[in-house]
């Protein structure tokens, strides 16, 4: 068995995280619950910045707040010095309740809207990733409005999409994020940014895919860019401040991955830009990075009650819970893979394969298929592990189930940090016919 951070068993048999033990956290809590690792949160963290102080480079660690963003984790982000991305007005708005200081506040997204742009400015964020054209004149238009300046980075596509165990490179990426750095977009782009005077542009962005088990594509992507900042800096007299290289350091969510230590990453990353700015005798820019699924995704426990089960003979056994699609659509959205076991006995020997099943009235509503478990009883609770990137963050309503709590766990104490939704909650936004 698979344990990570904190999570173990404890002298009761059951399972435990942050020693708390699970039976006692879903007794209290009630579930389907989210629990969280602190301090395996904060162990990632460090891991993320830590290499970069060791090697004296200047950077910024941003957690893509998008994997789970509610007031309490965007607390603990800034406690470990790390600086925040945002993608809409909601995750901005979020960042702000938290106190989070906004001058390491990042917003991207490739469809800003005028309101949310006016929101950044308004309360004065570090940078605004600049996706497009259309963002850039109606960025444009607002600051001069407002006669204010923001810092920018542009996104670039460098024409390299991980496709987690390999790499596409294509001429021109079919993606819709982002200025083409082959076709002159980004070249355009750039040239366009530097005549306005209220942008102080710091350098340039990329993002290549997500759940990435390997450097390579990093490298890649540092390679093109940097490139093409050699190549500006002498005819565009432009010297970037800044190369962020983007998020997507993969997990490991089953025995089939095998992610590397946040720390491999990042050395692997420094060295090899490194090279290049030697390679150019270039300065050497800031490197920003943007984990998101890497520091909460193994973190997170999903605790759920077995109820009905249903045995199709010769074919397989679905056993229920009391969640499913409604708090998790990674399994239903794109066939995401994970490990669970019974959190009352984690140790038994499991005798048979089931697969278990949401409890919402669609057939893809499955957690797991084929997962080796125990014979089960009433009152079992199921724990699946590494929940804690885009669960709660995509949780839904669908068949009007209230959204489940979150629960932070660290040396012996639980902390409630999202109330369960109640049926009053649901029906908060609704008016009557008359
Ligand atoms: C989603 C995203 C991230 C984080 O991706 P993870 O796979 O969760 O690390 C970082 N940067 C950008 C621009 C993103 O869109």
């Amino acid at each position: 068995m698979y344990f990570y951070g904190t999570t173990g068993v404890n002298g009761k048999g059951n399972l435990e995280i942050g020693g708390v033990d699970a039976v006692e956290l879903a007794e209290q809590f009630g579930t389907p619950l989210y629990v969280y690792d602190v301090s395996l949160m904060r162990e990632r963290a460090r891991g993320f910045k830590k290499t970069f102080e060791e090697q004296n480079v200047k950077a910024q660690v941003a957690y893509a707040s998008k994997a789970f963003s509610t007031i309490a984790m965007l607390q603990l982000a800034e406690e470990e010095g790390l600086s925040l991305d945002v993608v809409s007005g909601g995750e901005l708005y979020t960042a702000i309740a938290a106190g989070f200081p906004s001058e390491r506040i990042h917003f991207h997204g490739n469809n800003k809207s005028r309101e949310e742009l006016e929101m950044a400015l308004e309360h004065k964020i570090g940078c605004i990733v600049v996706d497009n054209f259309y963002e850039l004149e109606l960025l444009k238009t607002i600051c001069f409005e407002r006669n204010e300046t923001i810092s920018i980075l542009l996104r670039v596509t460098p024409g390299i999409e991980a496709h987690t165990h390999d790499y596409i490179l294509t001429g021109q990426e079919d993606s819709k994020f982002g200025f083409d750095l082959q076709n002159g977009q980004a070249e355009e782009a750039l040239i366009t940014a530097l005549r306005i005077k209220h942008f102080d542009v710091l350098g340039l962005h990329c993002h290549i895919g997500s759940q990435i088990f390997e450097t390579t594509g990093f490298l890649l992507a540092a390679e093109k860019i940097v490139g093409k900042m050699n190549q500006w800096k002498n005819t565009l007299n432009f010297e970037a401040k800044v190369l962020n290289l983007g998020g997507g350091f993969g997990i490991r969510y089953t025995s089939e991955d095998e992610p590397l230590l946040p720390s491999q990453y990042v050395s692997e990353i420094i060295k090899e830009v490194k090279s290049l700015i030697q390679k150019y005798s270039m300065e050497m820019p800031e490197i920003w990075i943007e984990p998101g699924r890497s520091l909460v995704g193994d973190a997170g426990t999903t605790l759920y009650h077995i109820g009905s089960s249903k045995e199709v003979p010769g074919v397989r056994k679905y056993l229920a819970v009391d969640g499913g699609m409604s708090d998790n659509i990674r399994p239903a959205l794109y066939q995401a893979k994970y490990e669970a076991v019974l959190a009352n006995k984690p140790l038994a020997e499991p005798t048979e394969k089931v697969s278990i099943a949401g409890k919402c009235c669609e057939s893809g509503d499955m957690l797991i298929w084929d997962l080796p478990l125990p014979e089960t009883e009433d009152d079992d609770l199921l724990a699946v592990f590494c929940t804690g990137a885009y669960g709660y963050s995509m949780a839904n309503n669908y068949n009007r189930i209230p959204r489940p709590a979150v629960v932070f766990v660290e040396n012996g104490k639980a902390a409630l940090v999202v109330k369960r939704e109640t049926y009053e909650d649901l029906l908060r936004l609704d008016l009557p016919l008359k």
